[in-house]
C-alpha cells in the first residue's frame, strides 16, 4: 500500500491535506510534516483544519499555512486525511471532502473504518506522525527542521511524553533522528506545557475540584462546564491534558472528562452535547467503550459525543464502572 499512495501522491498536482477538528499536537504535527513534504515534491499543497489552532501549537513552523475554510474542492486530485479514524473527524466539510477522486487514509486509531482506497493505517504506530515519517523516508525527501519539529511534537504530545502505552521503539529512534535534524526538545516542551495562561491554570483549579469518584473507586469523573471556561477566560482548548489528573488516582481504572459543549436541541431544557474523554491505566479497552456511544479512538485514549442531561450522563458513566474486572490487562 505504501508503494501505491507514493505512486498516487507522485502523479497528483493538487493536494488537499486535513486533520481532525479540535486537532491535538498529532493532528497538527503529521498535517504539517506531510504538507511540507509534498510541497518539496512540487505539489501544490492546502492544509485544513476546522477548528482554531490551539496556542500552544501556533510556534510550530509554518502552522500559519492551515485553512480553517475551504472554497472549491473539485481542483483537488488527491486528499490526504490524517490521524482521523473516520472521515467525519475532519468535521463539517466531510461530504464534500468525499467526493475527492482519491483519498489516502494515514491513522493509527484501532476504530479506524478503512476509508478511502489509500489506506496507511498502523494501529501499532504511536503517533499519525510516526506513519508520515516513515512515508517521507519511503519518498526519499530529506527532512529539514521544520518538518521535523512537527514530526517530533506529533509523536511527542500523543505518548504523553514517552508515557503512555502507545510509547514503542520507533517512539524514542525518530525522535533521536529528529533531534539530529535540529529539534530542540527543550524549546517545543517549553511551548507546549510550559507556557499556560493564568486562566488556564485557573482553570486546573476548578477542575480537579469537580472530580467525582464511584463507589468502588475504579472510576473517576472529571467535569468542565462553559461556566468554568466564562470564569477563568478560557477556552475548550485549555482543557487539554485535564484528564490525565483523574486518570492518575490511585485504584482508578478509566477516568471520564465530561466537556460541555452547546444546548442540546431536544427536550428537557437541560439536555446539552457533551463530548466525553476516556482514559485507561490499562486494564480497560476505553475504545470498545467509546464505540459504543458512536466514538472511537484507543485502547487507552478514546472519545464520544452525546446529548443528554449531565446527571443522566454521569449516571450512565458511573454504571460503566460495574462491569470493571480485575483480571483483563491489556498489552
Ligand atoms: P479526546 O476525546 O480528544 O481525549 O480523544 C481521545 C482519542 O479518541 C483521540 O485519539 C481521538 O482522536 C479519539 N476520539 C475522540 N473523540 C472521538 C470520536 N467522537 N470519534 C472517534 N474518535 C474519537
Ligand atoms: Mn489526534
Ligand atoms: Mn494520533
Amino acid at each position: 500500500m505504501m508503494k501505491k499512495t507514493i505512486q498516487q501522491l507522485t502523479s497528483s498536482d493538487r493536494v488537499l491535506l486535513a486533520s481532525h477538528a479540535n486537532p491535538d499536537g498529532d493532528a497538527i504535527g503529521a498535517l504539517l510534516a506531510m504538507g511540507l513534504a509534498l510541497e518539496k515534491l512540487g505539489c501544490e499543497v492546502v492544509l485544513y483544519n476546522e477548528s482554531a489552532i490551539p496556542a500552544v501549537y501556533r510556534f510550530l513552523p509554518s502552522v500559519t499555512s492551515i485553512r480553517e475554510q475551504l472554497a472549491e474542492l473539485k481542483y483537488f486530485d488527491t486528499a490526504v486525511i490524517l490521524d482521523c479514524g473516520d472521515l467525519s473527524r475532519v468535521g463539517s466539510m466531510a461530504d464534500a471532502i468525499k467526493a475527492i477522486p482519491a483519498i489516502v487514509n494515514i491513522d493509527h486509531h484501532i476504530t479506524n473504518t478503512r476509508f478511502g482506497q489509500y489506506q496507511l493505517v498502523d494501529v501499532n504506530a504511536c503517533a499519525t506522525a510516526e506513519i508520515v515519517y516513515r512515508l517521507i523516508r519511503a519518498m526519499d525527501i530529506e527532512i529539514d527542521t521544520d518538518m521535523a519539529t512537527a514530526i517530533y511534537t506529533g509523536i511527542l504530545t500523543d505518548t504523553g511524553s514517552f508515557r503512555f502505552s502507545n510509547t514503542n521503539q520507533a517512539a524514542f529512534a525518530i525522535c533521536e533522528t529528529m533531534v539530529a535534524a535540529g529539534v530542540k526538545p527543550s524549546q517545543v516542551a517549553q511551548h507546549v506545557y510550559g507556557t499556560y495562561s493564568l486562566g488556564r491554570i485557573k482553570l486546573l483549579n476548578l477542575a480537579l475540584d469537580s472530580i467525582e469518584i464511584s463507589h468502588n473507586g475504579k472510576l473517576s469523573i472529571m467535569t468542565v462546564t462553559r461556566e468554568m471556561l466564562a470564569d477563568t477566560g478560557t477556552q475548550a482548548e485549555d482543557a487539554d491534558g485535564l484528564i490525565n489528573y483523574a486518570r492518575r488516582i490511585q485504584d482508578v481504572k478509566m477516568a471520564a472528562l465530561i466537556h460541555e459543549l452547546e444546548n442540546g436541541n431536544g427536550k428537557p431544557a437541560d439536555r446539552k452535547r457533551f463530548h466525553v474523554s476516556l482514559r485507561s491505566d490499562g486494564s480497560v479497552d476505553v475504545s470498545r467503550i467509546a464505540m459504543g456511544f458512536g466514538g472511537g479512538g484507543h485502547a487507552g485514549a478514546a472519545g464520544f459525543s452525546v446529548e443528554s442531561s449531565l446527571l443522566e450522563l454521569k449516571q450512565t458513566i458511573f454504571n460503566l464502572s460495574d462491569g470493571f474486572s480485575e483480571t483483563c490487562q491489556l498489552n
